[in-house]
């Protein structure tokens, strides 16, 4: 469960880190009288559960009061990444030029099974951009579970990271990080920016705060943080229909097999070929046809989707019912992007012969799956290239 900032930052502070004070509002109006309370410059930050809100333009640096309430008419509603902002979190602005901007972040890390430790002495950039840019600049560390991060461990990768200031304040707040995260079993935790005053004292300006989905048995006092309407609004039509529907970032091919193994398999295939799967799409078994067509009416509505792979081997699940529910989609007018499909097993000639009576080169059929996923790919690709 991915958090907003102001409730990771509330919870950095139960464990005793420095964050940067602010509230929440709904309204221009609330907006103001907060910035009126604080009297200082404040700043406007759209809280939704994406990075990078800076650069959409969702944080706001606010020296009036009347320059607060502009701004937050600017970003009450607006639309970050697809999704839409309706809260936004009004923090007392610090002078940024008067100290420095770091980063630290805790990850569950699989290579090395355990949490990674991350510091970076060039904060403020999102992390994914500066690990692909200048991947040395990041300081990494084990943190073993049963200890946790100890005092020593903590200064030491502040100073590998190049750190400057109060190396003990730094090194404690980093040690209260890592203590959240684990007694709130996250998967990820970042602070960037910390800002470091020019005494050398650290301050939270920002957090991400992500809590194992698995574990939140164990804190059913933040259920009610949980946001339905803030997840993928595909996620949430896909779990109406009990799809096992996952989105994933930067795809270009819409994927739908039958069985979490073929899908899995149908990602791997997609990949091969050069483009990169848009979500993970498990119909189940024995589909009919209209299952079908809800999924392909769903992996439709991604603007991501250039092209769409349909993956199904045939056993309980016939083929023809496969076809039905593509060509029903087609004629409806809902099918604008092309479906390239392997279905092979049951009924499979059935299936052929309904595709050849409709003769839609927006459908193809293949003799296997490796076809399929190169012609998807090749047609999401160029979509693609032709924008
Ligand atoms: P993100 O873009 O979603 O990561 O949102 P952040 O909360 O990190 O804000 C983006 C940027 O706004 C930061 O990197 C800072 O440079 C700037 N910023 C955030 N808080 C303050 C503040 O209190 N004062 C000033 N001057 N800039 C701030
Ligand atoms: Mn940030």
């Amino acid at each position: 469960m991915k958090l907003h900032e102001y409730q990771g930052k509330e919870l950095l502070r139960q464990f005793g880190v420095n964050v940067q004070d602010g509230k929440v509002a709904y309204t221009p109006d609330e907006v103001r009288s907060i910035a009126r309370e604080y009297g200082q410059a404040v700043v406007v930050k759209a809280q939704v559960h994406v990075g990078g809100r800076g650069k959409a333009g969702g944080v706001k640096f606010s020296p009036t009061i009347d320059k607060a309430f502009e701004n937050a008419e600017k970003i009450l509603g607006m639309d970050i990444k697809g999704l839409t902002v309706n809260k936004v979190l009004v923090t007392k602005a610090v002078d940024i030029d008067a100290g420095t901007e770091y980063y630290v972040g805790m990850i569950v890390d699989r290579n090395v099974q355990s949490f990674t430790l991350m510091a970076c002495a060039e904060g403020g950039m999102e992390i994914e951009e500066l690990a692909a840019e200048r991947p040395e600049a990041i300081i990494r560390h084990r943190v073993d579970p049963i200890t946790g991060l100890r005092p020593y461990e903590a200064r030491e990768v502040a100073i590998r990271a190049g750190f400057k200031g109060n190396l003990n304040k730094i090194a404690d707040m980093m040690v209260k990080m890592s203590q959240a995260a684990l007694a709130r079993d996250a998967v990820l935790v970042e602070i960037n920016p910390l800002f470091i005053d020019a005494d050398g004292t650290p301050l939270a300006l920002d957090t991400k705060f992500e809590i194992d989905d698995n574990a939140m048995y164990r804190h059913k006092d933040l259920l009610d943080w949980r946001e339905l309407e803030a997840e993928h609004p595909l996620e949430i039509e896909a779990s109406k229909y009990g799809f096992a529907y996952v989105k994933l970032d930067d795809g270009n091919v819409g994927v739908l097999g039958n069985g979490a193994g073929i899908v899995m398999t149908s990602l791997d295939v997609v990949n091969r070929a050069g483009a990169k799967p848009a979500n993970f799409l498990d119909i189940g078994g024995g589909a009919k046809a209209e299952i079908v067509y809800n999924a392909v009416k769903l992996v439709s509505k991604d603007t991501d989707v250039k092209a769409i792979f349909i993956n199904i081997f045939g056993g309980i699940t016939r083929a023809d019912e496969v076809a039905k529910g593509v060509i029903q989609a087609l004629k409806e007018g809902i099918l604008t992007k092309p479906v390239r499909m392997r279905i092979a097993g049951t009924a499979e000639e059935e299936a052929k012969a309904l595709l050849a009576e409709v003769n839609s080169p927006l459908i193809q059929m293949y003799p296997d799956m490796f076809q399929a996923a190169e012609a998807a790919s090749r047609d999401a690709n160029s979509a693609g290239e032709a924008k």
